[in-house]
């Protein structure tokens, strides 16, 4: 956005210890205006309206972990699900000619039986996080026909970067190998091997978000690459480029979702006809710009570098016990 040259406004939750280690990253931190706000807290929501006075709003702001939703459960409905029409309210009382961009997920599919899943495929959401997901999907929709609000839902599959928080598997498995592979660890424990998943580069995702809210009229577009793989793919993509053994890596029944979503695969043939949007970055290369980034990190750290990063402090969850399949 900065290099369209936006001015650019960013929401933060007031937390005892900061998060902004990805804009240091990108080197935009000061280069953003920070403004505290929470989507729990309408007023706080109302606040940074008329101190941003915006055109756009990228709205993702989620408890937006899969996994911790069927721990939380209440929470990620309120976050999540609430937070969305927080800010819808708000924007219908400050700015009806705001344009609002939902992150909507293909997480909202669940286990609905369809090859590829695109904007006419019914959903079967199968987790507290995609059925919060899917409550904000339908309200983006409601204010857009009730109130004309140019509302538009993104639904994006899973995409990914170096900035990928440590819980996703994408990023524990590029993480986990890298350290293997440098000595720093003995192995890496996952849950589920066989599901499968789209995943894109996140930087390509961004620029399609930013050509929807571009449109005259508000839609719903699904972003994905049309090719799913199975994190036992991810596992041996990831642990050649790491030149490591694939046994390193094990699956363990504690680390497996109470319920999974099994195959996830898009179909953005839509948004190339619309916006002309088409992803670029193939799975391999998706897992080497990962892979090859977490090695180099840790051999800056190895030298006792500084730099901004979540992984060194961010300690092992191999003893963190999830909640367990009751049935
Ligand atoms: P999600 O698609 O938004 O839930 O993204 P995740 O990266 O969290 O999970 C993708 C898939 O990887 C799911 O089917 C998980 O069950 C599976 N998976 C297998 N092992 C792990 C693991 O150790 N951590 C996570 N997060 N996912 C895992």
């Amino acid at each position: 956005m900065l290099e369209k040259k936006y001015k650019v406004f960013g929401t933060y939750r007031r937390l005892s210890t900061p998060n902004f280690w990805r804009l240091h990253y990108l080197g935009v931190y000061d280069k953003v205006t920070l403004i505290p706000a929470d989507i729990i807290d309408s007023r706080s929501i109302s606040e940074a309206l008329k101190k941003s006075n915006p055109d756009e709003i990228y709205h993702l702001s989620a408890q937006s972990f899969v996994g911790a939703s069927f721990d939380q459960p209440l929470y990620t409905s309120d976050i999540t699900g609430f937070g969305t029409v927080r800010l819808l309210e708000e924007v219908k009382k400050y700015n009806k000619e705001i344009k609002i961009y939902q992150a909507s997920s293909s997480e909202m599919y669940g286990n609905v039986n369809a090859k590829v899943k695109n904007e006419n495929t019914a959903f079967h959401p199968s987790s507290p996080y995609a059925i919060a997901k899917l409550y904000s999907y339908w309200m983006i929709n409601l204010y857009r026909e009730a109130y004309d609000i140019h509302a538009t839902n993104g639904i994006l599959f899973n995409h990914e970067s170096p900035l990928r928080g440590l819980e996703f598997v994408t990023r524990k498995v590029s993480n986990g190998v890298a350290k293997i592979s440098l000595g720093l660890s003995n192995n890496l424990k996952l849950g589920n091997l066989e599901a499968k998943r789209d995943w894109g580069y996140a930087p390509e995702y961004v620029e399609g978000m930013w050509m929807m809210l571009q449109q005259k009229n508000p839609d719903d577009y699904v972003l994905a690459t049309g090719e799913s793989h199975t994190i036992k793919d991810l596992v041996n993509e990831a642990c050649m480029v790491a030149g490591i053994p694939t046994s390193k890596v094990t699956s363990s029944k504690e680390n497996f979702r109470p319920f999974d979503v099994l195959d996830l695969k898009g179909d953005y043939s839509k948004t190339n006809k619309k916006l002309g949007w088409k992803p670029k970055t193939t799975f391999k290369k998706l897992v080497k710009i990962m892979v090859e980034e977490d090695i180099a990190r840790w051999q800056r750290w190895l030298r006792g570098e500084q730099f901004p990063w979540d992984a060194s402090t961010s300690g092992e969850d191999s003893h963190v016990l999830s909640r367990k399949k009751t049935k």
